[in-house]
């Protein structure tokens, strides 16, 4: 995104102070970018190489916010239970309210600080990005079931016993 940048407090980077916008005429706009930053967003939730941008653009409501992040988590696949990176990706379109009073969400709106505290916000985003069943690839092989080996790592025996699921029921009925 083209435009000016702000600079962000390292420590923690999703304070923003917005204070200044709010003096300036509607359409004014200025961009904070996160170019890979570790972030505990909350008490459950950390992210690492947090990295995009986002615009506040003052209008009559308040202010505008508009971009995209992304970040890694650390996750456990649900195969073969190893901890890897994911990447989850959050998009900014919302209208921050200002003054406060007038915002029916309080996560949407503007402080009298000028400090607008996105980490209460990014986490509710982060959490929809969430997979429901994480796994480190695509075609993660998983743990054998016989033995807890990691199919990923080399075979074992009962690698050879896969059998299709359909003929698993097949070959209960029979014995
Ligand atoms: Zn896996
Ligand atoms: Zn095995």
């Amino acid at each position: 995104m083209p435009g000016q940048s702000v600079k962000l407090d390292i420590r923690s980077p999703l304070r923003l102070n917005v204070g200044f916008l709010l003096h300036r005429d509607v359409g004014f706009n200025r961009n904070f970018d996160f170019d890979g930053l570790g972030v505990k967003v909350s008490d459950d939730l950390e992210v690492r190489n947090l990295r995009g941008s986002m615009r506040f653009t003052r209008t009559a409501q308040g202010l505008y916010g508009q971009g995209n992040l992304k970040a890694e988590t650390s996750l456990e696949c649900v195969r073969c239970l190893k901890t890897f990176d994911q990447t989850l990706e959050i998009r900014l379109d919302d209208l921050f309210v200002y003054p406060p009073d007038r915002a029916s969400d309080p996560l949407l709106a503007v402080p009298e600080t000028g400090i607008l505290d996105l980490s209460p916000l990014t986490r509710e985003y982060l959490l929809l990005d969430f997979p429901l069943q994480p796994v480190c690839r695509a075609e993660c092989r998983g743990l054998c079931p016989e033995c807890g080996n990691n199919l990923n790592d080399k075979s074992c025996q009962h690698t050879q016993a896969e059998v299709d699921p359909r003929l698993e029921v097949l070959k209960d009925l029979l014995s």
